[in-house]
């Protein structure tokens, strides 16, 4: 029995309602009545239930698939603003106990490299991120309670944030680990952790069965119900994503929109963030045994609609995606990527030694985050390494507050150019910083509070002269 507000994974996500969505979905994917309906409601910017946007992702009318980009396109730019978050992950540990067939970390891989960061390992990472110029990581580490125990977690994210490299800091420490108790989310919410990032990797119970035979990810309720321990434990920035390519794409659409109307419902806030991964080849592991895969039209379809119907959640882009598919989906509706990502334990302060194969998965854009950052300038958008929300502590609801007051001008917008401009101070190669000083000279015009604008100018011309980290 589907029930919204119920705390059990199996009512909240109810297969029935799933499976009732998409034979609507089905039955009205040519009801272009219906259809117009949904894409001016929309419009109002308030988001779509997953019914409605399952019959958005149903349709294959070529013209109303066009209007939803464009609208994809405009909420991002009303919202965002042609800002887009950098980020990189950090693997602590490939050492894990679960059986997940899809990932080459799992129990039974015996011929991948273990390896489990010491905390000076973690040191020699944390200062090779900092000198690419990173402020923002996800770390991320294989459930295993003897090799990476909470206390484990919690000194890495201690060390991690201790390390002040030149002028380097790691000012957000997002956390990507196995589904725990809330007495350990509140723990790594004491340890000062920025969102908790779990993905359900599929919605539907069975194939989740049958994708985690082993290992305590095979309880398919205490996997789905983490984000309520999370936030019950006080971390209320929560990411959601799902694996697409494991089970039915429309199934995961509908799932992962019923699990955020969830938290809307029970906890008053929605995800702060939806990832969207496709499972990518790796060491013991062919996508092509996966026959579920999406290809990159249905892809950008899936970002588009997700744009649209959770207009206030971030959207998150690794560098699984090549940068033709990042750059056919930025303008739908991302908002965070991660740049020059080593999917490795130990990849970044060491480049891998061709025999090392402790690697999650392939990445496809391999360039540098220089590089990446004068890609996204060149297309007109403002690489940004803010975390100010974060450190004046404007998460959840606050958050949600400078969104749906519409204050990204007179917020984001700044410290995204305050934080590119250190960026582009102690970083950048001279090209990259020619194009990104235009660029902040042309951006700062855009502020519409005049005080902000003027302080805004200061702190970037403050910036200039070696001072560090303002904010609004
Ligand atoms: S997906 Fe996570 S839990 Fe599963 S095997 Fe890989 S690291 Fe372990
Ligand atoms: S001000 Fe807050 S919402 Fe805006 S970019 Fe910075 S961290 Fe994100």
């Amino acid at each position: 029995m589907y029930d919204v507000k119920s705390l059990k994974a199996e009512e909240f996500i109810s297969d029935e309602e799933i499976k009732y969505t998409l034979k609507y979905a089905q039955d009205n994917k040519d009801n272009l009545e219906l259809i117009d309906r949904i894409i001016e409601k929309a419009k109002l910017r308030k988001g779509l239930d997953h019914r409605e946007a399952s019959v958005l992702l149903a349709c294959e009318d070529k013209e109303k698939i066009e209007q939803i980009y464009e609208l994809a396109h405009q909420i991002k730019q009303d919202f965002y603003g042609n800002r887009i978050v950098m980020f990189a992950p950090l693997y602590l540990s490939n050492y894990c106990v679960n059986g997940c067939v899809y990932c080459p970390y799992h129990a039974k891989n015996k011929h991948i490299a273990r390896k489990k960061l010491t905390q000076e390992q973690i040191k020699a990472e944390v200062i090779a991120l900092q000198d690419m110029g990173h402020k923002r990581l996800a770390i991320e580490a294989g459930e295993d309670p003897v090799n990476n125990p909470i206390e484990y977690i919690l000194e890495s994210i201690k060390t991690i944030y201790s390390i002040n490299h030149k002028n380097g800091a790691i000012r957000r420490v997002n956390v990507n680990i196995a589904a725990t108790t809330v007495e350990n989310y509140r723990k790594l919410k004491e340890a000062g952790i920025g969102t908790y990032i779990l993905f359900q990797e599929t919605y539907c119970k069975e194939a989740y069965e049958n994708l985690h035979p082993t290992g305590p990810k095979h309880d398919y309720a205490y996997h789905t119900e983490a984000m309520d321990r999370a936030m019950e434990g006080g971390i209320d920035d929560v990411g959601l994503g799902v694996l697409f390519g494991l089970e039915m794409y429309k199934y995961e659409f509908a799932g992962l929109l019923m699990h955020a109307e969830h938290l809307e419902a029970v906890h008053g806030v929605g995800p702060h963030t939806i990832s969207v991964p496709r499972i990518k080849r790796a060491d013991d592991i062919d996508p092509d045994m996966f026959d579920n895969g999406i290809d990159d039209e249905i892809f950008a379809k899936i970002c588009a609609l997700i744009r649209v119907s959770v207009p206030y959640t971030g959207m998150i882009i690794s560098t699984r995606e090549s940068q033709k598919v990042r750059e056919k989906v930025l303008p739908l509706g991302v908002s965070q990527i991660s740049g020059a990502s080593r999917t490795s334990v130990g990849g970044y302060a060491k480049h891998e030694m061709e025999e090392d194969n402790s690697a999650q998965f392939d990445v496809s854009d391999t360039r540098t985050l220089d590089e990446v950052v004068n890609w996204l300038m060149k297309l007109g958008y403002i690489p940004s390494f803010c975390t100010a929300c974060y450190r004046e502590g404007r998460t959840g609801d606050r958050f949600m507050a400078l969104c749906k007051n519409m204050q990204i001008l007179n917020c984001c917008h700044p410290n995204a150019l305050m934080t590119l401009k250190e960026y582009l101070e102690d970083y950048a190669n001279e090209e990259t910083k020619k194009i990104g000083l235009e660029l902040i000279d042309k951006e700062l015009e855009k502020i519409p509070n005049p005080k902000v604008k003027q302080t805004a100018y200061e702190y970037i011309h403050d910036i200039g002269e070696g001072k560090r980290d303002f904010r609004f």
